[in-house]
């Protein structure tokens, strides 16, 4: 990722959005402004309705003008969680969520892999998990291209060139300047011919990269892999569809989605949009239990974004000794609640 440089405040915007989103981003918010003041400098939060409440209220879901602000006028989006039971076709979350990745061509989802704490993991012998996914953001199958028509309904998986190399790339780049050895692109070519562009361009790109091993799994061996022995990855690098389910498995070796941070990215651009992996989770929103862990680490991949990787370090750190000391939600076997673990982890910066 691309830092800025230091000692200035930053504007962030931030789209809590629905369900458990603005319990857990209300609640990272000042642990981010701690860690702000600590390590000298800014935040400057501009709160935005965009939601489904705001949706079924007034029919909008991101206007262009928003966009426009967003597109050009923020350091970086700090976004909750999308999603609610009166909405099932998702069509604001299409808007927001997707539209925003699309049309800021934010083609990298950044997605961090690991142990925070050994007994959060359901593996008995799991080493050192410490991986991270680069799911490819703006092709495959989440461009919504296809068609149904009588009994069949297709769904189109768009893979270009340029898509693949980008992603690819990045996932190089980012392994070179972290020291990483490994990197293993994940595909199902054996089966969907067209995925042979990622072959050809993983073998490609890795010339330009001696000192990383460039290898290969199919995305079926690669999941049952990541559950059998998931240390020896580092950087895992895949389409759009396998990422977002990797992800979530990656989560579940790690504590769940309460733990799980992402963010969205275009390498040598600022800012980006920054979102933990987990959905509004309906079922437990205004009942004070949400995990606020994963805001917390996401807000950590966006003061690094933002040019501030000893903040980043610093509240990484305070996350891991809260949940060290046993200030857990309930999803995680604890019962402290949403506030009582932010105020944990507030303590720790
Ligand atoms: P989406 O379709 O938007 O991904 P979903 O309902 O399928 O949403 P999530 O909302 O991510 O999935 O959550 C699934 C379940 O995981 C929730 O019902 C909840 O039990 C748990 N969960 C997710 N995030 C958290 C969190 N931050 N704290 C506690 N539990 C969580």
């Amino acid at each position: 990722m691309t830092g800025r440089p230091a000692g200035r405040t930053a504007k962030i915007a931030v789209i809590a959005g629905d369900g458990i989103g603005p319990e857990v981003i209300e609640a990272a918010i000042p642990i981010l402004d701690r860690a702000a003041a600590k390590h000298g400098f800014g935040l400057q939060w501009e709160r935005l309705p965009y939601s489904a409440d705001h949706y079924l209220r007034t029919k909008e879901t991101l206007p262009d003008a928003a966009f426009h602000h967003l597109r050009d006028d923020v350091d970086a989006i700090f976004l909750g969680a999308l999603g609610d039971p009166r909405l099932p076709g998702n069509e604001h979350a299409r808007d927001i969520l997707l539209g925003l990745r699309f049309k800021l061509d934010l083609y990298v989802n950044f997605r961090p892999v690991e142990l925070l704490h050994p007994d959060l993991t359901p593996l008995r012998n799991p080493g050192t998990i410490d991986c991270v996914i680069f799911r490819e953001n703006t092709e495959g199958q989440y461009l919504g291209r296809g068609r149904s028509s009588g009994d069949e309904h297709v769904a189109e998986e768009v893979n270009t060139g340029k898509g693949v190399e980008r992603i690819v790339r990045a996932a190089f780049e980012w392994a070179k300047a972290h020291g990483k050895t490994r990197v293993t692109m994940s595909d199902k070519s054996n089966a969907i011919p067209t995925h042979r562009i990622w072959q050809e361009t993983l073998q490609r790109i890795a010339r330009e990269y001696p000192t990383i091993t460039a290898e290969h799994r199919y995305v079926d061996a690669l999941a049952m892999e990541l559950v059998r022995e998931p240390a020896r990855f580092q950087v895992i690098v895949t389409n759009n569809l396998y990422g977002d389910i990797l992800s979530d498995l990656g989560a579940g070796l790690v504590g769940g989605l309460g733990v799980a941070a992402s963010a969205n990215l275009h390498p040598g651009r600022r800012g980006g949009l920054f979102e933990p992996v987990h959905g509004s989770a309906p079922t437990i929103a205004g009942k004070g239990v949400a995990n606020p862990a994963a805001a917390v680490l996401t807000g950590a991949l966006m003061v690094e974004q933002l040019g501030h990787p000893d903040a980043a370090r610093d509240l990484e750190r305070a996350v891991r000794e809260a949940l060290t000391i046993g200030a857990r939600t309930p999803d995680l076997g604890g019962k402290s609640t949403t506030r009582e673990v932010a105020s944990a982890i507030a303590a720790r910066v």
